[in-house]
């Protein structure tokens, strides 16, 4: 019998890919070594703005389908499309999927939100009313502690699992002492969702993916929006079923097909491909290597 398929997306929110690469992340570096961690740029239809590039993860579309340009507005557009794990649902209704989150408008109905259609888990101290360090750290992990339970006591087949802190730390002091430390904190709020799922009852006869994503990076002196690269620089990481060694080019709009993939549901009309699906543009053959090289992809 085929092993049960499932799927955990963790969002960490603002965290730019040198200030990753220089963090002390085992966990991420684990996800690295046994899958891949690849920087992203953030399509040029969307903003560098958490509510269009969290939507496009969401729902496999960008911002001129989606509709969401920034953080306040809910448009009528984003209600037409469901976001992976209500198209998961809608495929396969007798699984269960899990959403927690502690920026609010990922889950719930403010501001922009709910981003993911299917709302979900968000702490009851809403951590953007006082905005500072303390107030994301306990709503971070206030997330990760309900997620853990889940993971450990249900059977989430499709999860979306997000973290804030960073990118609060980076918008308040900048790229400085204290965001690889917020960055640290949220790696090892991974690895407590990872020791949940690998102390699953069932785990031998469950094949999991992992896809961990931020959504942009930060201006040195913190902030976000422009067109720097260090802005336009994300990155995905994966690892397990869905995840090959050999992958290099992602995009956000890929996690929607790869998650439905995973359940051999096809994502019709997305804007994204499954993981492996996209060529690395950076590894195009010169015109005058087309020859020898023919015959790859
Ligand atoms: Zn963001």
């Amino acid at each position: 019998m085929k092993n049960e398929p499932h799927v955990l997306v963790v969002g960490i929110d603002g965290v730019r890919y040198d200030s990753l690469l220089a963090a002390d992340t085992p966990v991420l570096d684990r996800i690295a070594e046994q899958g891949f961690l690849v920087p992203v740029r953030v399509h040029e239809k969307n903003a560098t703005i958490s509510g269009p590039v969290w939507a496009t993860v969401a729902t496999g579309v960008y911002a001129d389908r989606h509709g969401v340009s920034g953080n306040s507005h809910h448009p009528a557009e984003l209600d037409t499309f469901v976001d992976f794990t209500a198209a998961v649902r809608a495929a396969r209704p007798e699984l269960q999927t899990m959403i927690a989150a502690s920026w609010h408008p990922l889950a719930a109905k403010t501001a922009c939100g709910p981003i993911f259609s299917s709302r979900g888990w968000v702490p009851a101290q809403d951590p953007e009313e006082a905005n500072d360090a303390d107030s994301w750290v306990s709503a971070d992990d206030a997330v990760a502690q309900y997620a853990v339970a889940r993971l450990k006591d249900e059977d989430p087949a499709a999860s979306f699992v997000y973290f804030g802190e960073a990118d609060v730390e980076a918008h308040n002091h900048g790229t400085g002492a204290g965001y690889p430390s917020a960055i640290q904190r949220c790696d090892s709020r991974l690895g407590a969702l990872l020791e949940a799922v690998e102390s699953r009852p069932g785990r031998v006869g469950e094949d999991w993916t992992i896809i961990v994503v931020t959504d942009h990076g930060h201006l040195d002196t913190g902030g976000h929006g422009g067109e720097t690269d260090v802005e336009r620089t994300a990155w995905i990481a994966a690892m397990g079923t869905g995840a090959p060694h050999d992958v290099t080019a992602v995009d956000h709009a890929d996690i929607f097909p790869q998650v439905l993939a995973a359940f051999g549901i096809a994502a019709q009309g997305s804007d994204g491909v499954p993981f492996g699906c996209r060529q690395d543009p950076r590894q195009k053959p010169p015109a005058e290597g087309l020859r020898s090289t023919a015959g790859s992809r």
